[in-house]
């Protein structure tokens, strides 16, 4: 490690003589001494020392501590401060200036050392280049986003919905690695090797302008946070520049050198609100700069983000694809397996996004869920499929019955009961002509409540079914507690029973449980002539599957009840 730079700001020469031979005989080297404020603040920006012994009385109109104070606004510094006398008023002015060490003259060379090395290794900067070290840089970092990060900011945050604050004003982190920096080490020696870091940490200095903190982490990598920007775009036009600057050429030992940098950027808040993760991040985003060839910049990019930016389309999408009419209520018929005759029909939403074609439920449901909207679009399925049903039994398709699922969230809703009975009532559909669909676990998980709203809906006369039967808890004493009407075996149990034993084994005592507690069994996803013959064999009540027909719009729909489709 080279000798620290040390500059002496004493306008005694006699004193200031002895100082810089005592600093030399410790190691140090003295790179200037001057005697005036004015001119310390100049020499430290050419000179740029690892530390100052500045004299509080000096010559001249400025006295040391102001010359310290405005040498330590725009250099990082340790400032160390020399006094004959120590009043009460100056200490407290040097004490305001937060100094690095403060030393009475006459001094003692002991601890003049010892305070000399507590406040390089307090302020430890790196000693090649001058910039901030690692950890200098990492309080820094933690300082500038405990100060940013607010109380509302930080509550925001920590709902972790990166997306919800696109627009507040993000603090970039660049990441900045030098490339194949060790082919110059090793033909032009390390000094030379050196020498490129500092000069590139002068012309970063030099000419970027919006830099709050630039950094030497290690080897030839360098941290930088910005000043906050409105727009990502801003500081991409950043690193561009950072690029074009580190690859103007640079003459070593009469040879033309040409560097060239990979550079990482994360945005703080938007990727992350911890200094560990953000510094990870801009990390990881230069590695992926490296091995795009280097020369050029990422953004950071994790999947949580690009999948909120999906899920951020899709639920502006979603917000709005009611009021734009894009749902559509399909309909599977549901056949009774003795009759063969349709009974009714499951409501299934469909949703035609306007790029994206038909999306399925099982993707937009939970997102539904996810942010409320699913109260609007389930109670505007439950409308429509009563409508429909009101109208087609009007026609004459008498009795039918409509299924319409509920979720988790809608069935949480407060006055769900009523809510629900209120719009049977506008409707004018018998309440016992709807059946709602609820799962297993959305009982388990909710039992008091569950068990409340069950019974208003049972004493009004709406029936109960249990889908997906056997996916949940499969707790089946509380079939025995609740007053449910319906049990929908799931799908994946009729996909089995004609291959495994032991699945056919159970879907038997399934449907023989259920008959016994008087519940009317449905086998969901029937697909095959076999899984139809099983069925029926054991006296399952009604099937609903691609077998017979998949979910269908409302004209289709008609027409095989027009038809008079039967299974056979
Ligand atoms: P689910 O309630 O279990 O609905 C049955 C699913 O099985 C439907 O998928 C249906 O199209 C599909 N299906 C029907 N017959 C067969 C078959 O023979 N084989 C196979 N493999 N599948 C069959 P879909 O329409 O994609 O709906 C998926 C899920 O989305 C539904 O599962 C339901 O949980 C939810 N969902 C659909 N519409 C609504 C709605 O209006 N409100 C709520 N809350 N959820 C809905
Ligand atoms: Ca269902
Ligand atoms: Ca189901």
């Amino acid at each position: 490690m080279s000798k620290s730079k040390i500059m002496i700001v004493e306008d005694e020469s006699i004193i200031a003589e002895d100082l810089a031979d005592s600093l030399k005989t410790m190691g140090y080297a003295v790179v200037d001494i001057v005697s005036s404020g004015e001119e310390a603040i100049l020499m430290a920006a050419e000179k740029q020392p690892n530390l100052i012994l500045m004299d509080v009385m000096l010559q001249g109109k400025m006295d040391g501590i102001t010359a310290a104070e405005q040498i330590q606004s725009s250099l990082q510094i340790p400032i160390i401060f020399l006094t004959a006398y120590t009043d009460n008023k100056t200490l407290q002015r040097v004490k305001a200036t937060n100094p690095f060490g403060y030393i009475v003259k006459p001094f003692e060379e002991r601890n003049l050392h010892l305070t000399i090395e507590i406040a390089l290794q307090r302020h430890h900067y790196d000693p090649i280049t001058l910039l901030p070290n690692r950890s200098l840089f990492i309080s820094r970092l933690n300082e500038i986003l405990s100060h940013k990060n607010q109380a509302s900011l930080g509550d925001l945050c920590k709902i972790n919905k990166p997306h919800k604050y696109q627009n507040f004003p993000k603090i970039p982190i660049f990441y900045i690695s030098l490339d194949r920096i060790n082919r110059i080490k090793v033909t032009l020696g390390s000094k030379n090797g050196e020498l490129v870091l500092c000069n590139i940490a002068k012309r970063l200095k030099e000419s970027i302008s919006c830099i709050e903190i630039l950094a030497r982490l290690e080897a030839a990598e360098f941290a930088m946070i910005l000043n906050s920007v409105e727009q990502k775009q801003d500081a991409i036009d950043v690193a561009q520049s950072i690029l074009d600057i580190i690859s103007q050429p640079m003459v070593l030992e009469g040879y033309e050198v040409y560097i060239t940098a990979s550079i990482g950027i994360t945005f703080y808040p938007l990727d992350d609100i911890e200094v560990d993760e953000l510094l990870k991040n801009a990390n990881a985003a230069m590695y992926h700069a490296q091995q795009k060839g280097g020369n050029n910049y990422q953004l950071h990019k994790s999947e949580a983000v690009v999948i909120s930016l999906e899920q951020m389309a899709l639920e502006t999408n979603l917000r709005n694809a009611l009021k734009r009419s894009e749902f559509q209520v399909y309909y599977q018929p549901k056949v009774n397996l003795r009759t063969g005759k349709i009974t009714g029909a499951e409501a299934l939403i469909r949703w035609h996004h306007p790029e994206k074609g038909l999306v399925s439920p099982a993707e937009f449901i939970p997102l539904a869920e996810e942010t409320g909207l699913i109260i609007s679009i389930g109670e505007w399925v439950l409308r429509t499929a009563c409508n429909q049903t009101k109208i087609w039994q009007e026609a004459g398709f008498f009795p039918f019955q409509i299924a319409v699922n509920l979720s988790r969230r809608q069935f949480i809703q407060r006055n769900l009961e009523e809510r629900i009975i209120k719009i049977i009532q506008e409707v004018d559909l018998k309440p016992n002509n709807l059946e709602l669909e609820i799962t297993e676990s959305l009982v388990m998980q909710n039992e008091k409540a569950a068990s409340k709203i069950i019974k208003s809906w049972q004493e009004f006369g709406i029936k109960i079914s249990i889908d997906d039967f056997g996916t949940g808890y499969s707790s089946l004493s509380y079939l025995r507690e609740f007053p449910f009407d319906v049990i929908k075996i799931d799908k994946s149990f009729i996909r089995n029973i004609t291959a495994d034993s032991k699945t056919e084994a159970i879907t038997i005592a399934i449907i023989q449980m259920a008959h016994s507690l008087n519940l009317r069994v449905v086998a969901e996803g029937v697909e095959t002539q076999a899984e139809l013959d099983f069925l029926r064999k054991h006296k399952c009540d009604e099937m609903q599957g691609y077998l017979f027909s998949g979910p269908l719009p409302k004209s289709k729909f008609e027409q095989l009840l027009k038809e008079g489709k039967k299974l056979v």
